[in-house]
């Protein structure tokens, strides 16, 4: 065989992987069907902005090795993610935080927040125990459970809806879990101990990740199936779980976004990197004004144009990339079927957003695959 690995996918798992086998000596084989690497971290440059092409990125974690790992082999800056909402032009501060509930009721302190947010709840949970239920069984009951009525209401139901395309009702809880609420004047959207961007973007990052590896962009590994398989001992696959079995069990559920790019002639036009539109009556989720990634303060003028995404969020259909595994109940069984024979298929490895149908961020990646004996 000439390679130890044939890693298919170039994105943050398939590059991570391809780094710690270079470092273990082992001869790597890095395929991808884009015609770049980096996956949905890929950045382009666009008037010395880096626009991120699939969506924003913005990296945060707590696990200080990953932290340390990532700055080892890129520099990163301070970038704070701090997203404003748009409910039909009024604005409002995320998280749910003391800036929130101001603009939301007035509350100008934390007793008068926690108060207004506990009668709520207390509602609920009433609601709940009326219905013998213990755990919120889908998204609305953990919504209302963790900040009632009115948040829900005005920053949660008809974005959410929006964005999977599914009522609250019919969605799985957890999504909602990642939403911080705090009693504290904080914008910052991430509880974690660290967060950033890396300097120039993330090309520099999976360009250092896969250094020693040879790559093959614009190369889809069901297009030769059997050349692939007879070129490494091992696989790494990071692609679609049910692709790579056919879809014998039938296909599994993805959201999907998509974006329109505009180049606009000024050099700010929201003031914010991120500004999600709430409403259902807009039809984009969020617009992402990438220059605010990397220039802070009066350093967006240092460009004089700016580059915005609209995020337009829909129903994966082949052809389209898949971005979000739909993990409620019926996705997940699915899942389970597929994972016990990827479980038995002792020659590959199955990671990745795709591959274990998870919805991970990049601090996760980076950990599972630093764990992993390689
Ligand atoms: P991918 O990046 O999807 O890489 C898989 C690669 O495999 C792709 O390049 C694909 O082309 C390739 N591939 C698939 N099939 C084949 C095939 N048959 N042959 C060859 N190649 C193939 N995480 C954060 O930490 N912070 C954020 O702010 C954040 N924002 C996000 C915003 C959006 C809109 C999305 C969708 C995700 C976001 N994430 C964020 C998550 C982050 O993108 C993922 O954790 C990370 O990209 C997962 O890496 P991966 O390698 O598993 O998947
Ligand atoms: N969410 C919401 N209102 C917002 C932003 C997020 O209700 O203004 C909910 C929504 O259900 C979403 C979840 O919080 O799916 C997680 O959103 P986040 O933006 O953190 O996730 P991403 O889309 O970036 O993966």
């Amino acid at each position: 065989m000439k390679y130890d690995y044939l890693i298919i996918g170039a994105g943050l798992f398939g590059a991570t992987f391809a780094y710690r086998a270079h470092r273990k000596g082992k001869k790597c084989l890095v395929i991808d069907k884009r015609l770049h690497t980096g996956g949905n971290l890929y950045c382009s440059n666009v008037e010395n902005i880096n626009v991120h092409k699939y969506g924003a990125h913005i990296f945060h974690t707590s696990d200080k090795e990953v932290w340390d790992f990532v700055n080892s082999l890129v520099e990163f800056n301070r970038y704070t993610n701090s997203p404003v909402a748009d409910f039909n032009g009024r604005l409002f501060n995320l998280p749910f935080n003391m800036n929130t509930f101001y603009q939301m009721w007035e509350a100008k302190t934390p007793a008068e927040a926690a108060a207004r947010i506990e009668s709520q709840r207390l509602e609920a949970l009433q609601r709940m125990r009326d219905d013998n239920v213990q755990e919120p069984r889908n998204l609305e009951e953990q919504a209302l459970v963790l900040v009632g009525k009115d948040i829900y209401e005005t920053l949660i139901k008809e974005y959410t809806e929006k964005q999977w395309g599914r009522e609250c009702k019919d969605l799985p809880a957890f999504i909602i879990k990642r939403l911080p609420i705090r009693l504290v004047f904080d914008n910052n959207y991430f509880n974690d101990t660290y967060q950033g961007i890396p300097i120039g973007g993330y090309n520099k990052l999976i360009d250092r990740l896969l250094e020693g590896a040879e790559v093959k962009t614009g190369t889809d590994y069901f297009e030769n199936r059997e050349l692939w398989d007879s070129v490494a001992d091992k696989k790494v696959f990071t692609g679609k779980i049910d692709e790579y079995f056919n879809y014998r069990f039938g296909h599994l559920e993805y959201r999907t976004v998509y974006f329109e790019e505009e180049l606009h002639q000024c050099s700010n036009f929201q003031g914010n990197a991120v500004v999600n539109y709430i409403s259902r009556k807009v039809p984009y989720t969020r617009i992402i004004e990438h220059k605010h990634f990397e220039y802070f303060g009066d350093r967006v003028n240092d460009i004089p144009v700016t580059v915005i995404s609209k995020e337009y969020s829909t129903e994966w259909k082949p052809g389209m990339e898949p971005y979000y595994p739909v993990n409620d109940r019926k996705n997940n069984t699915l899942y389970q079927q597929y994972k016990e024979l990827a479980d038995a298929q002792e020659d590959t490895i199955f990671g990745g957003r795709l591959a274990e149908y998870k919805y991970y961020d990049m601090h996760n990646i980076i950990g599972q695959v630093l764990k992993m004996d390689i």
